[in-house]
Protein backbone atom coordinates (compact mmCIF):
# COMPACT_ATOMS: atom_id res chain seq x y z
CA UNK A 1 0.00 0.00 0.00
CA UNK A 2 1.83 3.16 -0.75
CA UNK A 3 0.90 6.60 1.55
CA UNK A 4 1.21 9.77 -0.59
CA UNK A 5 1.16 13.45 0.48
CA UNK A 6 1.92 15.01 -2.84
CA UNK A 7 -0.13 15.69 -5.48
CA UNK A 8 2.18 14.44 -8.54
CA UNK A 9 3.11 11.12 -7.00
CA UNK A 10 -0.59 10.50 -6.27
CA UNK A 11 -1.89 11.25 -9.99
CA UNK A 12 0.83 9.24 -11.27
CA UNK A 13 -0.16 6.32 -9.02
CA UNK A 14 -3.95 6.45 -9.99
CA UNK A 15 -3.30 7.26 -13.59
CA UNK A 16 -0.94 4.49 -13.97
CA UNK A 17 -3.24 2.16 -12.96
CA UNK A 18 -5.71 3.35 -15.13
CA UNK A 19 -2.95 3.16 -18.06
CA UNK A 20 -2.27 -0.60 -17.19
CA UNK A 21 -6.43 -1.21 -17.61
CA UNK A 22 -7.26 -1.35 -14.03
CA UNK A 23 -10.48 0.62 -12.98
CA UNK A 24 -9.79 3.07 -10.00
CA UNK A 25 -12.01 3.18 -7.41
CA UNK A 26 -12.13 6.44 -4.76
CA UNK A 27 -13.37 6.65 -1.23
CA UNK A 28 -12.90 10.24 0.37
CA UNK A 29 -12.28 10.52 3.90
CA UNK A 30 -11.88 12.68 6.91
CA UNK A 31 -9.81 9.78 8.60
CA UNK A 32 -10.78 8.22 12.44
CA UNK A 33 -11.68 4.94 9.94
CA UNK A 34 -14.70 3.17 11.18
CA UNK A 35 -17.02 0.23 10.06
CA UNK A 36 -19.05 3.02 7.91
CA UNK A 37 -15.84 3.80 5.78
CA UNK A 38 -14.79 0.16 5.82
CA UNK A 39 -17.71 -0.50 4.12
CA UNK A 40 -17.14 1.78 1.53
CA UNK A 41 -13.57 0.59 0.70
CA UNK A 42 -15.43 -3.09 0.30
CA UNK A 43 -17.38 -1.78 -1.85
CA UNK A 44 -14.82 -0.08 -4.19
CA UNK A 45 -12.53 -3.23 -3.67
CA UNK A 46 -15.54 -5.44 -5.03
CA UNK A 47 -16.22 -2.92 -8.03
CA UNK A 48 -12.99 -1.69 -8.87
CA UNK A 49 -9.09 -3.05 -9.13
CA UNK A 50 -7.12 -0.27 -7.59
CA UNK A 51 -8.93 1.31 -4.56
CA UNK A 52 -7.50 4.89 -3.36
CA UNK A 53 -8.61 6.26 -0.21
CA UNK A 54 -8.45 10.04 0.99
CA UNK A 55 -7.71 11.12 4.51
CA UNK A 56 -8.16 14.18 4.92
CA UNK A 57 -9.53 16.36 7.40
CA UNK A 58 -11.31 19.49 5.20
CA UNK A 59 -11.01 22.91 7.34
CA UNK A 60 -13.69 24.31 4.59
CA UNK A 61 -15.94 22.26 5.51
CA UNK A 62 -15.53 22.93 9.38
CA UNK A 63 -17.64 26.51 10.30
CA UNK A 64 -15.92 28.73 13.29
CA UNK A 65 -16.66 27.06 16.94
CA UNK A 66 -16.95 23.66 15.25
CA UNK A 67 -15.36 20.68 15.96
CA UNK A 68 -11.65 20.96 13.61
CA UNK A 69 -9.44 21.93 15.98
CA UNK A 70 -11.06 18.58 17.92
CA UNK A 71 -11.30 15.99 15.24
CA UNK A 72 -9.91 13.08 15.72
CA UNK A 73 -6.45 12.01 13.77
CA UNK A 74 -5.50 8.64 14.26
CA UNK A 75 -3.24 7.82 11.04
CA UNK A 76 -1.68 5.26 12.33
CA UNK A 77 -4.73 3.08 12.93
CA UNK A 78 -5.95 4.46 9.86
CA UNK A 79 -3.36 3.13 7.83
CA UNK A 80 -3.59 0.11 9.41
CA UNK A 81 -6.98 -0.30 8.76
CA UNK A 82 -6.86 0.71 5.32
CA UNK A 83 -3.80 -1.88 4.93
CA UNK A 84 -6.07 -5.10 6.29
CA UNK A 85 -9.12 -3.43 3.99
CA UNK A 86 -7.13 -4.14 0.66
CA UNK A 87 -6.70 -0.63 -0.16
CA UNK A 88 -3.59 0.30 -2.76
CA UNK A 89 -2.82 3.68 -2.30
CA UNK A 90 -3.93 6.24 0.69
CA UNK A 91 -3.41 10.25 -0.22
CA UNK A 92 -2.79 12.39 2.91
CA UNK A 93 -2.17 15.74 2.17
CA UNK A 94 -1.42 18.71 4.38
CA UNK A 95 -3.79 21.72 3.95
CA UNK A 96 -1.66 23.70 2.12
CA UNK A 97 -1.30 20.63 -0.33
CA UNK A 98 -4.97 21.27 -0.93
CA UNK A 99 -5.88 24.79 -0.65
CA UNK A 100 -1.95 26.19 -1.95
CA UNK A 101 -1.89 30.19 -0.64
CA UNK A 102 -3.87 32.34 -3.09
CA UNK A 103 -6.24 29.79 -3.80
CA UNK A 104 -9.71 31.54 -4.31
CA UNK A 105 -12.25 29.21 -5.99
CA UNK A 106 -14.78 27.22 -4.49
CA UNK A 107 -17.88 25.28 -5.64
CA UNK A 108 -21.20 25.89 -4.77
CA UNK A 109 -24.04 23.68 -5.47
CA UNK A 110 -27.75 25.45 -5.73
CA UNK A 111 -31.02 23.54 -5.01
CA UNK A 112 -30.37 20.65 -3.09
CA UNK A 113 -28.17 22.82 -0.65
CA UNK A 114 -30.62 25.31 0.30
CA UNK A 115 -32.52 23.16 3.27
CA UNK A 116 -31.60 19.96 5.73
CA UNK A 117 -27.75 20.89 7.32
CA UNK A 118 -27.57 23.18 3.92
CA UNK A 119 -29.22 26.03 5.95
CA UNK A 120 -27.88 25.08 9.50
CA UNK A 121 -24.37 24.72 8.68
CA UNK A 122 -23.09 27.66 6.27
CA UNK A 123 -20.39 26.97 4.37
CA UNK A 124 -20.27 23.11 5.23
CA UNK A 125 -21.23 21.95 1.47
CA UNK A 126 -19.89 24.10 -0.65
CA UNK A 127 -16.35 23.07 1.53
CA UNK A 128 -17.37 19.54 0.79
CA UNK A 129 -18.04 20.10 -2.96
CA UNK A 130 -15.50 22.28 -3.03
CA UNK A 131 -12.74 19.19 -1.28
CA UNK A 132 -14.49 16.63 -4.18
CA UNK A 133 -13.74 18.07 -6.50
CA UNK A 134 -10.15 19.09 -5.64
CA UNK A 135 -9.65 15.62 -5.01
CA UNK A 136 -11.54 14.11 -8.33
CA UNK A 137 -8.79 15.81 -10.04
CA UNK A 138 -5.98 14.75 -8.65
CA UNK A 139 -7.16 11.23 -8.28
CA UNK A 140 -9.11 11.42 -11.82
CA UNK A 141 -10.69 7.81 -10.26
CA UNK A 142 -13.78 5.97 -12.09
CA UNK A 143 -15.92 5.61 -9.67
CA UNK A 144 -15.99 7.50 -6.10
CA UNK A 145 -18.40 5.94 -3.25
CA UNK A 146 -20.05 7.73 -0.70
CA UNK A 147 -22.54 6.70 2.47
CA UNK A 148 -26.08 7.14 2.10
CA UNK A 149 -25.38 8.62 5.93
CA UNK A 150 -24.56 11.84 4.52
CA UNK A 151 -27.54 12.12 2.58
CA UNK A 152 -27.57 15.62 1.26
CA UNK A 153 -23.75 15.43 1.08
CA UNK A 154 -24.59 12.85 -1.58
CA UNK A 155 -27.41 13.45 -3.44
CA UNK A 156 -25.11 17.47 -3.77
CA UNK A 157 -21.99 15.33 -5.26
CA UNK A 158 -24.20 13.69 -7.23
CA UNK A 159 -26.17 16.83 -8.67
CA UNK A 160 -22.30 18.69 -8.86
CA UNK A 161 -20.57 15.59 -11.05
CA UNK A 162 -23.46 15.89 -13.54
CA UNK A 163 -23.79 19.75 -13.49
CA UNK A 164 -20.13 20.03 -14.22
CA UNK A 165 -19.63 16.73 -16.49
CA UNK A 166 -17.24 15.43 -14.01
CA UNK A 167 -15.96 12.07 -15.28
CA UNK A 168 -16.50 10.60 -12.24
CA UNK A 169 -19.12 8.03 -10.68
CA UNK A 170 -21.09 8.37 -7.88
CA UNK A 171 -21.90 5.34 -6.10
CA UNK A 172 -24.22 5.56 -2.73
CA UNK A 173 -23.67 2.78 0.27
CA UNK A 174 -25.92 1.71 2.81
CA UNK A 175 -25.48 3.27 6.23
CA UNK A 176 -23.68 1.24 8.87
CA UNK A 177 -25.10 1.22 12.25
CA UNK A 178 -24.59 0.09 15.45
CA UNK A 179 -26.57 -3.04 17.24
CA UNK A 180 -29.06 -0.70 18.60
CA UNK A 181 -29.42 1.24 15.10
CA UNK A 182 -27.21 3.67 15.91
CA UNK A 183 -25.19 5.45 12.78
CA UNK A 184 -21.64 4.68 13.28
CA UNK A 185 -19.78 8.01 13.19
CA UNK A 186 -16.41 9.10 14.40
CA UNK A 187 -18.59 11.51 17.01
CA UNK A 188 -20.37 9.29 18.95
CA UNK A 189 -17.07 8.73 20.58
CA UNK A 190 -17.82 11.61 22.29
CA UNK A 191 -21.30 11.15 23.71
CA UNK A 192 -21.37 9.98 27.48
CA UNK A 193 -22.76 7.15 28.60
CA UNK A 194 -25.98 8.06 29.07
CA UNK A 195 -26.19 10.37 25.95
CA UNK A 196 -24.74 7.08 24.36
CA UNK A 197 -28.65 5.62 25.15
CA UNK A 198 -30.58 8.37 24.25
CA UNK A 199 -28.86 8.76 20.28
CA UNK A 200 -30.31 4.90 19.72
CA UNK A 201 -33.65 7.15 19.77
CA UNK A 202 -33.00 9.27 16.41
CA UNK A 203 -32.81 5.86 14.52
CA UNK A 204 -35.53 4.34 16.70
CA UNK A 205 -37.78 7.45 15.66
CA UNK A 206 -37.11 6.81 11.85
CA UNK A 207 -38.02 3.27 11.57
CA UNK A 208 -40.93 3.78 13.50
CA UNK A 209 -42.19 6.52 11.01
CA UNK A 210 -41.19 3.71 8.43
CA UNK A 211 -43.52 1.56 10.15
CA UNK A 212 -46.32 4.23 10.07
CA UNK A 213 -46.06 4.14 6.54
CA UNK A 214 -46.33 0.78 6.24
CA UNK A 215 -49.64 0.80 8.38
CA UNK A 216 -51.00 3.84 6.15
CA UNK A 217 -50.24 6.66 7.33
CA UNK A 218 -49.41 9.35 4.55
CA UNK A 219 -48.99 13.18 6.39
CA UNK A 220 -45.79 14.33 6.46
CA UNK A 221 -46.51 16.66 9.40
CA UNK A 222 -48.12 13.83 11.81
CA UNK A 223 -45.27 11.27 10.86
CA UNK A 224 -42.94 14.45 11.54
CA UNK A 225 -44.57 15.08 14.77
CA UNK A 226 -44.19 11.42 15.92
CA UNK A 227 -40.76 11.60 15.36
CA UNK A 228 -39.84 14.49 17.19
CA UNK A 229 -41.82 13.75 20.25
CA UNK A 230 -40.32 10.21 20.29
CA UNK A 231 -36.78 11.93 20.36
CA UNK A 232 -37.97 15.02 22.76
CA UNK A 233 -38.74 12.47 25.60
CA UNK A 234 -34.70 12.12 26.03
CA UNK A 235 -33.60 15.07 27.99
CA UNK A 236 -30.39 16.38 26.45
CA UNK A 237 -31.44 16.43 22.71
CA UNK A 238 -32.68 19.51 21.21
CA UNK A 239 -33.88 18.91 17.24
CA UNK A 240 -32.04 20.81 14.81
CA UNK A 241 -34.75 19.44 11.86
CA UNK A 242 -36.93 16.39 10.77
CA UNK A 243 -38.22 16.77 7.37
CA UNK A 244 -39.43 14.37 5.02
CA UNK A 245 -37.98 15.54 0.96
CA UNK A 246 -37.71 14.08 -1.88
CA UNK A 247 -34.96 11.90 -2.97
CA UNK A 248 -33.81 13.92 -5.97
CA UNK A 249 -34.39 17.21 -5.71
CA UNK A 250 -34.52 17.34 -1.40
CA UNK A 251 -37.91 19.53 -1.28
CA UNK A 252 -40.44 18.76 1.38
CA UNK A 253 -42.87 16.63 0.36
CA UNK A 254 -46.40 16.76 1.85
CA UNK A 255 -48.12 13.61 1.48
CA UNK A 256 -46.04 10.27 0.75
CA UNK A 257 -47.76 9.20 -2.40
CA UNK A 258 -43.77 8.26 -3.51
CA UNK A 259 -40.56 6.90 -1.91
CA UNK A 260 -39.27 9.77 0.10
CA UNK A 261 -36.30 10.33 2.20
CA UNK A 262 -36.79 11.11 5.58
CA UNK A 263 -33.64 13.10 7.54
CA UNK A 264 -33.18 14.66 11.31
CA UNK A 265 -30.34 16.38 12.86
CA UNK A 266 -30.10 16.59 16.31
CA UNK A 267 -27.71 17.85 18.77
CA UNK A 268 -27.10 15.31 22.23
CA UNK A 269 -24.94 16.52 24.11
CA UNK A 270 -22.16 18.38 21.92
CA UNK A 271 -22.60 16.65 19.63
CA UNK A 272 -24.40 16.90 16.42
CA UNK A 273 -25.58 13.55 14.90
CA UNK A 274 -27.48 13.61 11.87
CA UNK A 275 -29.59 10.25 10.36
CA UNK A 276 -31.86 9.84 7.23
CA UNK A 277 -34.05 6.33 6.06
CA UNK A 278 -35.64 5.59 2.73
CA UNK A 279 -39.45 5.59 3.31
CA UNK A 280 -41.43 3.64 0.79
CA UNK A 281 -44.90 5.83 0.27
P1 LIG B 1 -16.32 11.38 6.82
O1 LIG B 1 -14.98 10.82 7.14
O2 LIG B 1 -17.21 11.55 7.99
O3 LIG B 1 -16.23 12.61 5.94
O4 LIG B 1 -17.04 10.29 5.91
C1 LIG B 1 -16.44 9.77 4.75
C2 LIG B 1 -17.44 8.92 4.02
O5 LIG B 1 -17.87 7.85 4.85
C3 LIG B 1 -18.70 9.69 3.59
O6 LIG B 1 -19.07 9.28 2.29
C4 LIG B 1 -19.71 9.25 4.62
O7 LIG B 1 -21.04 9.31 4.15
C5 LIG B 1 -19.28 7.81 4.84
N1 LIG B 1 -19.80 7.31 6.13
C6 LIG B 1 -19.63 7.87 7.35
N2 LIG B 1 -20.30 7.16 8.29
C7 LIG B 1 -20.89 6.13 7.63
C8 LIG B 1 -21.72 5.04 8.04
N3 LIG B 1 -22.08 4.86 9.30
N4 LIG B 1 -22.16 4.17 7.08
C9 LIG B 1 -21.80 4.33 5.78
N5 LIG B 1 -21.02 5.33 5.34
C10 LIG B 1 -20.56 6.22 6.25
Amino acid sequence: MQVLEDITRTRRAVTGAERSGQTVGLVPTMGALHKGHVSLIHAARERCDFVAVTVFVNPLQFSVGEDLENYPHPLETDLKTCEQAGVDLVFTPGVETMYPQGAQTTVHVEGVTRGLCGSKRPGHLDGVATVCSILFNILPADRAFFGEKDYQQLVMIRRMVRDLNQPIEIVACPTIREEDGLAISSRNAYLSPSERVQAASLSRALFAAADRVKNGQREAAALIRATREEIQAGESAEIEYVEIVDPETLEPVPILDRTVRMCLAVRIGRCRLIDNVEIRG
